[in-house]
């Protein structure tokens, strides 16, 4: 059964201290797997605490190709794509 939750305007009213830290934002969550700053809910706990990196504004995952940071270890490997097509393309332009 697919639960969808949709919070918006009410609970986003709680706002974050820029620089809290993924600690914080946890106990904000309490013991559930509901985020306490938007009110997403997460189908496990380890879920929640990758979400909640968001809300630290951490950007933890770094590129090491050309520096650039991302807040979730997918948007990273999307990312990494972009440089392996550039070389894929270089090697076609030295042909
Ligand atoms: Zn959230
Ligand atoms: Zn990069």
């Amino acid at each position: 059964m697919l639960m969808l939750i949709h919070r918006d305007s009410e609970s986003a009213a709680l706002e974050v201290q820029p620089g809290s830290t993924l600690a914080e934002l946890a106990q904000l969550s309490g013991s559930g797997r509901q985020c306490g700053v938007c009110g997403r809910q997460f189908s496990t706990r380890q879920n929640l605490e990758r979400h909640l990196i968001l809300h630290t504004g951490q950007r933890p995952f770094k590129c090491e190709t050309c520096g650039r940071r991302f807040t979730q270890v997918s948007h990273l490997k999307s990312h990494k794509l972009v440089h392996m097509r550039r070389v894929i393309a270089g090697m076609e332009d030295r042909i």
